[in-house]
């Protein structure tokens, strides 16, 4: 008799066209779905190891942070109602005081925090001393794309954040050599590029060469503000998007963070060159602007949603799918009085399929379909703000949070159970971050 290790038995199960099945269960075998069917069914064909309730649960694919900051995580309600700049004042001694075992310490609370929250991957945008955190991202079980912090020019910077072109490529490069793989395939390494102010013309040029011989990912903060754009008209006579295609780098292995203010023209060639496009709505709302989401989709650009990490708000991408909704329902809906200008069903795909294509897992995951990977999460329906419902593609963009996710499964590994987590002991991760962030705090000066 065929095998599966894991049964998530008689749940909803939200369909990569965005339905909702009712009544079936999904067998796992290894880390991946090999079943979606009626319970009686798999039984008769399959001899099951472990089964999990799916009664009063809807079972849908892990959400996917596409752009997330680890080295921020100790900046909780650091950022908001300051005066600019945030990224010099702030951000820059902040990150530049970080020692290994701090980085490794954000890691572990980055990722419980994700897992609790209903992310089952992440990209790293690139932060310092980010081997570090691979280490507890290897213990949490998840799924990431991670990226060193890379930057060889600014004067605002300090030189402890710099270093020669040469150097940082070489960095990442070894890191690559090091990680790439590493949990049964779980960690990718992406070149980091931390934006256009900050890199080199050669660095970009040639990270973007790298990455396609090594067939990985570069991710880049990409207009997310008008600095960058004037920067870029001033010196290049080019808007970013076309700075960045002149030293071809505009892909499907690019992830362009942000990406608020693009022209049609720029818009029409993301969409051609299928660079993933990624939002961080709350990020963008509180300093840059509303998103040009639905001509980028019009456009057939793939969109992804990032949370920017948990300096400004935090890791729950529930959260960003309903300001999301909300930012386009005022910017566009209202003046076209088009009540369909962002709708659940596309909110969910951003961030599911979206974030896996962004991942370059486009084909294998983001979506709950036999043969895809098990990255799996449960929402608990057994609650006030959530059941009844009449449209449960709705209420799971605009009632459900984080905090409703009780199950959370990666590569067919069960993360969390009913809310408790497996793979760490929560009460010493949050002992261990306030203590390093105390530390850091007073080595910072902030
Ligand atoms: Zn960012």
């Amino acid at each position: 008799m065929k095998k599966l290790n894991l049964v998530i038995r008689d749940c909803l199960i939200l369909t990569p066209e965005m339905d909702i099945l009712r009544g079936s269960s999904i067998g796992i075998k290894e880390n991946k779905i090999v079943v979606i069917s009626k319970y009686e069914d798999i039984k008769k064909e399959y001899e099951i190891e472990q089964t999990i309730d799916g009664n009063n649960k809807l079972a849908m694919p892990g959400m996917i942070d596409a752009h997330m900051h680890t080295c921020q995580q100790f900046l909780r309600g650091g950022t908001a109602d300051e005066y600019p700049m945030v990224w010099s004042r702030i951000l820059v001694p902040f990150e530049s005081s970080l020692d290994e075992s701090d980085v490794y310490a954000s890691s572990r609370l980055c990722a419980l925090e994700m897992i609790k929250s209903g992310t089952t991957g992440f990209a790293e945008s690139g932060g310092p001393l980010i081997h570090a955190a691979i280490e507890g991202y290897l213990e949490s079980g998840l799924r990431g794309k991670i990226a060193y912090s890379v930057m060889d020019q600014d004067d605002a910077i300090p030189s402890s954040m710099k270093s020669s072109t040469n150097e940082l490529l070489k960095r990442t490069q070894s890191l690559y050599n090091q990680y790439q793989g590493v949990g049964n395939g779980r960690i990718g390494i992406y070149f980091g590029l931390r934006q256009i102010l900050t890199c080199s013309t050669d660095l970009i040029r040639e990270s973007g060469q790298l990455a396609r011989e090594l067939n990985t990912g570069v991710h880049i903060h990409l207009e997310e503000h008008r600095e960058e754009v004037r920067y870029c008209l001033q010196k290049f006579k080019m808007r970013p998007v076309d700075y960045l295609d002149s030293l071809n780098l505009l892909g499907p292995n690019l992830i362009a963070a942000h990406s608020v203010l693009m022209t049609d023209s720029e818009i029409s060639r993301i969409s051609e060159t299928q660079v993933n496009v990624v939002h961080c709505p709350r990020s963008n709302l509180s300093s840059h602007g509303i998103p040009r989401t639905p001509t980028l989709l019009e456009a057939g650009a793939t969109v992804g949603l990032g949370t920017d990490g948990a300096s400004g708000h935090n890791m729950d991408l529930f959260q960003e799918m309903k300001i999301l909704r909300s930012a386009i329902r005022v910017s566009y809906g209202l003046s076209l009085f088009d009540p369909v200008s962002m709708t659940a069903k596309s909110l969910l795909k951003l961030a599911t399929k979206g974030g896996a294509k962004a991942l370059m897992i486009g084909s294998e995951g983001g979506e709950l379909a036999e043969g895809k990977l098990a990255d799996i999460i449960l929402i608990d329906l057994d609650k006030p703000h959530i059941s009844p419902s009449l449209n449960y593609i709705n209420t799971l963009v605009d009632n459900v949070s984080g905090l409703d996710v009780s199950d959370s499964i990666v590569d067919g590994k069960l993360l969390m159970k009913d809310r408790e987590v497996l793979v760490f002991d929560e009460q010493e991760i949050l002992y261990e971050a306030k203590r390093h962030a105390n530390s850091v705090k007073k080595r910072a000066g902030i």
